[in-house]
């Protein structure tokens, strides 16, 4: 589903990723995990396409296509989604008006007809009681005055109601509690676990790992995958931090 080869990027004219190379197929789930300053973030902002984020060296594919032709709204239409470290709060539209306009347009792209305002209301309102969020915050401004927890559940309502093919999501567990953990865990195994899916987490914590299980888990030091495993290399992180294995 998604090729990285060697993927050279820079941010402010530094540069941040160093021949970063990652494969994730479908129906798998991949973890990375690494120091603050690794390139985490940067690899998440670099495959959405964020302005400023500038590749330098190596090539991206996503399901054939190549990602880095793709405008950003064209990779979230060919199905990536980027959950952030730190949603953004949008003061003066709603989190329906918002995510109706979304789904909508990238249904357009793909040729698809746009749901009615019934039809995703509908959605809209079962995803949010998926997830345990009061459907009464649909209504509100997207993020605005919402804690840090009922941030990262309303970005996994977004996630539902989008229905992505691969999601990149970004310390999704940071700044939860036991039970919107718990929550977001149970949101990502229910939306993004299948065949034709694929989930590349990003997390400093192995805590996630206990409820959305991963095929693999990668550490990324200084822009580039040093090592790969299973889910013990991140109990092992945990237990004896990132220093390297002496050899
Ligand atoms: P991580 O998510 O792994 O903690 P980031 O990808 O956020 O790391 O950052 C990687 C490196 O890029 C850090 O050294 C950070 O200071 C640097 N960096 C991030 N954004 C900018 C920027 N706008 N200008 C310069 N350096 C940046
Ligand atoms: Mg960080
Ligand atoms: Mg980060």
């Amino acid at each position: 589903m998604l090729r990285i080869e060697n993927l050279h990027a820079t941010v402010d004219g530094k540069e941040i990723l160093k021949g970063l190379s990652l494969a994730i197929n479908a129906g798998e789930v991949h973890a990375i995990m690494g120091p603050n300053g690794a390139g985490k973030s940067t690899l998440g902002y670099t495959l959405g396409g964020r302005p400023g984020y500038a590749v330098t060296g190596g090539t991206v594919t996503f399901d054939g296509q190549d990602l880095l032709e793709l405008a950003p709204h064209e990779r979230a239409a060919a199905g990536l989604f980027l959950g952030f470290q730190y949603p953004v709060e949008i003061p003066g539209i709603s989190n329906l008006q918002f995510v109706r306009e979304a789904l909508n347009s990238q249904r357009r792209a793909r040729g698809q007809a746009p749901l009615s305002g019934g039809e995703f209301l509908k959605l809209a309102r079962a995803e949010a009681a998926a997830l345990g969020m009061d459907a009464e915050m649909l209504k509100r401004p997207v993020n605005v005055g919402f804690s840090g927890g009922e941030k990262k559940r309303n970005e996994m309502v977004q996630m539902g109601i989008i229905g992505p093919k691969l999601a990149i999501l970004d310390e999704t567990d940071s700044g939860l509690d036991i039970d919107a953990l718990k929550a977001v865990g149970e949101g990502i195994n229910r939306i993004m676990r299948a065949p034709d899916k694929a989930v590349l987490l990003i997390t400093h914590y192995q805590r996630l790992l206990d409820y959305v299980r991963p095929d693999f888990v990668h550490v990324l030091e200084a822009g580039r995958i040093t090592r790969t495993g299973g889910p013990e290399l991140a109990l092992q992180l945990e237990r004896e931090g990132y220093a390297p294995v002496a050899a």
